[in-house]
């Protein structure tokens, strides 16, 4: 099989070539090794996809029905043996004694560590330009931001290094970047997938996830991922296996448009491509209609109080003593905690620990943290309200496509922004989809779909029929 036949192939189609005998698992592993390896040679030429690549397949990683699949993996993803360092100074060089459930998982079902993934740091941004270890480029075009945190996978798989990678999302950090990247992904129901050996940011909000460049794909991935896992108390047993999606047709299905999210703040290009993917939602037989989630527009502000009021208390571990980095010739203990964490944190996740040290001070706790809580139980209500009346329900992932690297930079306010459309379900907990629907600027546009809790097999097939219908070509920006 030549190169570009087998980059031409998802990873569904490169298993079943596997194992019908067309392609071994050593050809399509060194085919993605040497490009992985290549671009992170490449330092500022390349895309900055990858912290780490692997020299050779592993032994063991051979057998199940994922055999010899290459794998990248975010940073924040603890490997044994192998740095894991959430993009971060503080962790520079830390090689974690175990590895996290989801990969570990996927790795008994036969998936090969291919690379680490470059991400924002502690998985804190929207361009991933917050990373110690350099920005990724957007292979769309290298003068723009992939998105964010899950920079590093959406890039990579976007441009052909690597068939697939594993992400987190706390408020968007995987259907953000696979939407200005021209990919899938999917935030699956909080709980389905273990967050055992995911280094930490806000714990009631992370979320494992696949990035992938089809819908096919995310489900197979999902599939050999979730599990009620002893080591992390709030994941959940699913309640069904995730099935590979097939339907062709939405006949039946109700899809609610919420306005908060669709309509005020959207480019004019995206709002354009998420209207005729709706338009092609209709003629599938689907049906659609206006809902209204009051709540929503207070999601930015209770997530910007939550996530960096559970970061504060995440991130107290880094002090020095225990991992990574620890300031050289200490005068005393707090002369070395307080220069550790100087020196170690970058700029966006110092702001975010002195966000949430504040929230959550004594006398100011109920009048921020209390109340953003109440603001989260306000935004679940008004989902579990309107599954009531629709089955889905379709945004834009983001209000833009891609922006320039340095754009939004010096401006925290337009950053956080870019996750308007993404935060309000990962506040309720519930899974969403976001695939690409067309181009705008001659960049990706993604729409996104989100469903009730463990609605995840219905998500995948409204999403598939919708993908086959709207025909994205995401080979398109393959280097
Ligand atoms: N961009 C959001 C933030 O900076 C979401 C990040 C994420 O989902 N990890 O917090």
């Amino acid at each position: 099989m030549s190169t570009a036949q087998l980059l031409s192939l998802s990873v569904r189609q490169a298993a079943e070539a596997i194992s019908s005998g067309s392609l071994t698992a050593d050809e399509l592993f060194e085919a993605y090794r040497s490009r992985a390896a290549a671009d992170r040679a490449a330092q500022a030429d390349g895309l900055n996809c990858f912290t780490w690549v692997a020299d050779a397949m592993q032994d063991g990683e051979r057998a199940g029905p994922l055999a010899g699949i290459p794998l990248a993996v975010k940073d924040l993803f603890c490997t044994e043996g192998i740095p894991s360092q959430a993009g971060s100074r503080i962790l520079e060089g830390y090689e974690p004694p175990y590895t996290a459930t989801a990969v570990s998982r996927l790795a008994s079902s036969g998936a090969a560590l291919l690379a680490k993934t470059n991400q924002d740091e502690f998985a804190m941004g929207s361009s991933n330009e917050n990373s110690a270890f350099g920005a990724v480029r957007n292979p769309w075009d290298r003068s723009r931001v992939p998105g964010g945190s899950s920079g590093g996978s959406a890039a990579a798989v976007a441009a052909g290094l690597a068939p697939w990678a594993l992400g987190t999302d706390t408020g968007g950090s995987i259907r953000q970047p696979a939407s200005l990247c021209g990919i899938v992904g999917l935030k699956p129901t909080y709980g389905s997938v273990s967050r055992y050996g995911m280094i930490a940011f806000a714990s009631s909000l992370d979320q494992a996830g696949p990035l992938t460049r089809d819908v096919s794909d995310a489900a197979l991935m999902l599939r050999h991922m979730v599990w009620q896992d002893p080591c992390d108390a709030t994941s959940l047993a699913f309640p069904e296996t995730i099935e590979l999606p097939a339907g062709e047709r939405l006949d039946g299905v109700r899809l609610g448009v919420p306005a908060e999210l669709s309509e005020e703040g959207v480019q004019a290009g995206v709002r354009e491509s998420f209207q005729a993917a709706l338009g092609r939602a209709e003629e599938l037989g689907a049906t659609v209609r206006a809902i209204h989630l009051a709540h929503a527009p207070h999601a930015l502000s209770a997530y910007y109080l939550l996530a960096p009021a559970e970061c504060s208390s995440n991130l107290a571990r880094y002090d020095g003593v225990r991992f990574g980095l620890r300031a050289p010739d200490p005068e005393d203990l707090l002369d070395m905690y307080t220069r550790t964490r100087h020196d170690g944190f970058g700029a966006e996740v110092k702001r975010r620990i002195m966000l949430g040290t504040y929230a959550l001070s004594a006398g100011y706790y109920d009048a921020y943290y209390g109340r953003a809580q109440r603001v989260r139980t306000k935004i679940a209500e008004d989902f579990s309200s309107a599954f009531a009346e629709v089955d889905l329900i379709a945004t834009p992932t983001s209000p833009t496509v891609a922006f320039k690297l340095g754009e939004r930079t010096a401006d925290p306010l337009s950053m956080y922004l870019s996750d308007y459309c993404t935060v309000p379900m990962s506040l309720a907990g519930i899974p969403a989809i976001s695939i690409p629907c067309g181009l705008s600027e001659g960049l990706p546009v993604g729409l996104q779909l989100a469903g009730p809790a463990f609605s995840e097999n219905r998500l995948l097939d409204a999403a598939y029929a919708l993908e086959q219908a709207i025909g994205f070509d995401t080979g398109a920006a393959r280097v």
